[in-house]
């Protein structure tokens, strides 16, 4: 599989972040963490630093993000650094960026609510923080999701 570019998003990035690991990409975030720390960071961990600090506009190992709202900021993120998210979607963690773990729905039987259980095949797990994924809705609202925001057009669509 074609290697993911590695993203650092700073702290006004919450939400964008968030979204990016839902697709499948390796994205740090810390609330608790200033713009230059994190930068630093993402230099010694080769990652791309996602920023809305204009002073950061021309360093070649970040990219300024032109609007607040995370529509245009995953559209403007994705064009630089296009990657395959219905290949990818779901292999990460959301809350804390950790790839996630397929687990025997037995195991989990009573920690999803009954409905979830039965009408679901598979789960993942964290191993992290232990949060259980299943792939009974989220992959339709984020498909339908990266449709409303355009950009299908520059992923493939295999899968
Ligand atoms: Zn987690």
């Amino acid at each position: 599989m074609e290697a993911i570019t590695k993203f650092a998003a700073d702290r006004m990035l919450a939400r964008v972040a968030r979204w990016l690991r839902m697709l499948g990409a390796d994205t740090i975030f810390d609330e608790s963490i200033d713009g230059a720390t994190m930068l630093r960071t993402a230099r010694t961990e080769g990652r791309i630093m996602l920023t809305r600090d204009k002073r950061l506009k021309t360093a070649p190992d970040a990219l300024f993000l032109n609007s607040n709202n995370f529509r245009e900021q995953l559209r403007q993120i994705l064009s630089h650094y296009p990657f395959d998210v219905l290949q990818n979607a779901f292999s990460r963690c959301s809350r804390c960026n950790t790839p996630l773990i397929g687990v025997d729905r037995e195991v989990i039987r009573l920690r999803v609510p009954p409905f979830v259980y039965a009408s679901n095949e598979k789960f993942s797990e964290c191993p992290n923080c232990a949060h259980v994924y299943w792939r009974g809705t989220h992959p339709e609202r984020i498909i339908r999701e990266v449709r409303n925001i355009g950009l299908d057009g520059i992923w493939s669509t295999k899968g």
